[in-house]
Order: C-alpha cells, then sequence, then structure tokens
C-alpha cells in the first residue's frame, strides 16, 4: 500500500499536471461572475467537471448547488471540501460584468477551481483505494450577503427559506450526510502578513433592513407640514454611534448602516428613507444584545420625528469557530509547501462567513490563502498569482483531506470523537427562524 507522504507527494504531482486545465477553469469563472443563487452557468461547468471524473453529482441543491462524491475503500467519516459559487457585485472593478456589475472581488472563482482541481488530483492517483470515509466535492451557493430584496422576494415565492446558501443547504438537509468540511479562501497579500492564516474564530451578524416613513411637504414653501423621514433616520443613526461605548471590547461589534434611498427630489421634505446595517459580533449573545440597541435607536429617530418605522431583521451568519485539530493539519501542508514560519493559527477576525453555520454544527476550518492583492470586496482586488490562487488550495485540500481520511482515518475519526457541536441541526434551525422579524413602530400620533 502506498505509504500516505507519498500519496500525498503523487497527488500535487496530479494537480500540476493538470494545472492548466485548473487554471483555465478559475479564469473561465473569473470572467463570468455569477451573484448568489443566480450561479446557474457556473453550477453547469461544475456538475459537467464532475461528471468526466464519474462523481455522479446532484445538482440544483439549494438551487445552484452541486455536489460529488469519491467513496473510499471502508466507510469512515464524510469529508466535505467546499468551493463558493458566487461573486460579489462590485460595479467599478475592471471585470465586472457591464450589466449586472457582479464580479469576483473575493476570489471565489479560486475556490471552485481549487475544489476541483482537488477532485482531479485524488481521482486521477486513485486516492479512494487509500482511504476510509468519503470525500464530498461540494460547491455552494451565495455566500454573500447581497441582493437583499431579489432574496427576500425569493423566500416569499418559496424559492428558498434563509437568504444564504449554507444556512439554506442545511435547512434543505445536504449537510446531513457530511461529518466536517473545510474550504480555502483567497487572501490579500496586501492584508496578510503570512502566506496562510486561520483564525480561531470570526464575528457573526444580523442583517436590518430600515423604512422611516414620514409625510411629503414643499421643502421650502411648507417644510413645517412634513414628516422629515431623513431626519428620523440621521437621529437613529446618532443614536446608534452613542451606544458604541456600551459594547464590550471582546464582543469585537461591528455595525456599519448605510441610507441606501435618502429621498425623492431635493425640493420635497423626504417621506420614505431607507437604511440597511448589518450587525456583527463575536458571539451569538452580543449580536442579540447589539441587535437590541440598534432597534431601540430606530425606533428613537421615528419616535423624535413623529414618523414610522418599519425594522426587518434577517438572519445573516453565525460567528465563526475554526477547529483547531483540522486547523493544525492543514498548516502542517501550508509549511510542507512553503517552508517554516508561513502559516499563523488563532486570534479573531471581524468578517464573517456562512461556514461559522456549519462550524456550530460539525468540526470546520476555514483558512485564508493569500494569492491576491488589492482589498478584498474592492474594485482593485486582483489574484497576482495565479498558481498559488488556483492550484495551491487544490493541494492543500487532497493533502490534508489524505491526512485526514487515510488508512482508517484515525485523526478525523479522533476529531469527531472530541468534537462537541454548539447547536443541534433542529436548534440551529430554530434559532435562525425567530431572527426573522418585521416591527411597525409608530410612536403617538403627534398633532
Ligand atoms: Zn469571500
Amino acid at each position: 500500500m502506498t505509504g500516505k507522504n507519498e500519496l500525498k507527494r503523487a497527488v500535487c504531482e496530479a494537480i500540476d499536471r493538470n494545472g492548466n486545465e485548473i487554471i483555465e477553469l478559475g479564469e473561465r469563472i473569473l470572467h463570468h461572475p455569477e451573484t448568489g443563487f443566480n450561479e446557474d452557468k457556473t453550477a453547469a461547468l461544475v456538475a459537467e467537471r464532475m461528471r468526466t471524473l464519474d462523481l455522479e453529482p446532484q445538482t440544483g441543491l439549494a438551487l445552484t448547488g452541486v455536489k460529488g462524491r469519491l467513496k473510499g475503500k471502508a466507510t469512515g467519516p464524510r469529508l466535505a471540501l467546499i468551493g463558493e459559487l458566487d461573486s460579489l457585485r462590485t460595479s467599478d472593478h475592471p471585470l465586472a460584468d457591464p450589466h449586472t456589475g457582479a464580479a469576483h472581488s473575493c476570489g471565489h472563482n479560486a475556490q471552485v477551481a481549487g475544489m476541483l482541481g482537488a477532485a482531479m488530483g485524488l481521482s486521477a492517483i486513485g486516492a479512494s483505494d487509500h482511504l476510509a470515509g468519503e470525500l464530498v466535492f461540494f460547491a455552494v451557493p451565495a455566500e454573500e450577503f447581497i441582493d437583499v430584496e431579489e432574496r427576500l422576494r425569493r423566500r416569499e415565492r418559496g424559492e428558498v427559506k434563509f437568504l444564504l446558501g449554507k444556512p439554506e443547504l442545511v435547512a434543505k438537509g445536504h449537510f446531513d450526510d457530511i461529518d466536517m468540511a473545510m474550504m480555502i479562501h483567497v487572501g490579500s497579500h496586501d492584508q496578510m502578513a503570512k502566506r496562510s492564516y486561520i483564525a480561531d474564530s470570526s464575528n457573526g451578524a444580523v442583517v436590518k433592513q430600515v423604512r422611516f416613513l414620514g409625510r411629503a411637504a414643499h421643502a421650502g414653501g411648507a417644510p413645517q407640514l412634513g414628516i422629515n423621514a431623513l431626519s428620523a433616520a440621521m437621529i437613529a443613526l446618532n443614536a446608534i454611534h452613542a451606544q458604541r461605548e456600551t459594547f464590550y471590547d471582546r464582543d469585537t461589534i461591528r455595525i456599519h448602516p448605510i441610507i441606501t434611498k435618502g429621498g425623492d427630489a431635493v425640493s420635497v421634505v423626504p417621506a420614505e428613507v431607507h437604511m440597511e446595517t448589518f450587525v456583527r459580533g463575536g458571539s451569538r449573545e452580543a449580536i442579540l444584545d447589539a441587535n437590541m440597541k440598534v432597534d431601540r435607536c430606530l425606533r428613537a429617530g421615528a419616535m423624535a420625528m413623529g414618523a414610522e418605522v418599519e425594522i426587518n431583521t434577517i438572519p445573516g451568519y453565525l460567528p465563526q469557530r475554526n477547529n483547531r485539530e483540522m486547523a493544525q493539519v492543514f498548516g502542517g501542508n501550508v509549511e510542507a509547501l512553503f517552508g517554516p514560519g508561513t502559516f499563523d493559527i488563532g486570534g479573531h477576525r471581524t468578517g464573517s462567513t456562512d461556514m461559522g453555520d456549519i462550524a456550530h454544527l460539525k468540526p470546520v476550518i476555514h483558512p485564508y490563502l493569500a494569492s491576491a492583492v488589492g482589498k478584498t470586496h474592492g474594485a482593485d482586488f486582483r489574484i497576482s498569482e495565479p498558481e498559488h490562487a488556483y492550484l495551491t488550495p487544490a493541494k492543500l485540500l487532497a493533502m490534508t483531506a489524505i491526512d485526514l481520511l487515510y488508512g482508517d482515518a484515525a485523526p478525523a475519526r479522533k476529531i469527531l470523537a472530541e468534537f462537541k457541536p454548539l447547536m443541534t441541526k433542529d436548534s440551529y434551525l430554530a434559532f435562525e427562524r425567530g431572527l426573522f422579524r418585521t416591527e411597525h413602530y409608530q410612536p403617538e400620533a403627534s398633532t
């Protein structure tokens, strides 16, 4: 039987042999960005490639997800290697779709190429003969929380229950046949000190959509007859800013509202003003506490002006918890490829990912690998090292999968035996459903 290290070397060589094709896949997706739940072409490309590898993909999971399986020689842990299908919307990005503004300014195209590259490499060397358990290659939709209105309409039509891909996949049972999961996110050299990094944790978030409703009137001739919804929103914003000293530093609260509609015409007292915000924090309790305070501030703005406010709260991301043991196995492979001291572990990030939702149920890791420059989510974000963006993740996914599942899959079994889920699937779904809330607040009518 081939030794574990020999197998890892062989898979890296197989990925290099398929290098041109893997890079082409990544670049093709880069040039055809599609936003969450609309990733039809990207999903079709994934399914087609999986079929040629005899992975018998299931398609249309949570609308666009694609899942293929490679079974080991014996039963054992089922490890998902995940790639996110969706782009962001960054209309001033040079590679943005001119019609939709969609652009891969978060590098998810590289995740899909890496996931498929791992599948190609592992299939090519017959890795399943040496592994126990199953490898689940999983292309998942809608990680970025954008297009909120469009997704709410999908929810009203019954197409989805949740507005993000992974919660939706959990709700539909598509994570029931997976025990643990990993993915690799592109990072920017401008934001990372080392080649690769895994935090212990990161923030979760709820999403708020807010409408202040006032009364229109001539802004010059008779403003006294109006109710200024923009003033109500401004008071609410100031009230939110005044909350900041009430937050514990350890909770890393981030509240970053924007006004998406500020009025109709400058000569009219604004009668309807729209605001959106995330309320992020390091724990579920911290998010719920900050969210309660934000609601209070929104009502205060309405009350001060005698306006009304409609507050829509939508579940976003749960805080991420990376599994330490999986992270160490992964880090060992980073250092095998790049040398000692190229991998960092620990600390807390203040961004969010819906891998956090999966982390509440199963052991997961969500490392970053630097292969881009510019600001993540910005117009200047660009993959600067195609080989490390597309081929290195394929190698690291495959090597880590071999480490976890080789022989009788002892390392994966140990991680699963020691893992204590923070929630059951049922309590998770009940918590998420409970976050959906619409409040109409109408202070006593003033005369
Ligand atoms: Zn991302």
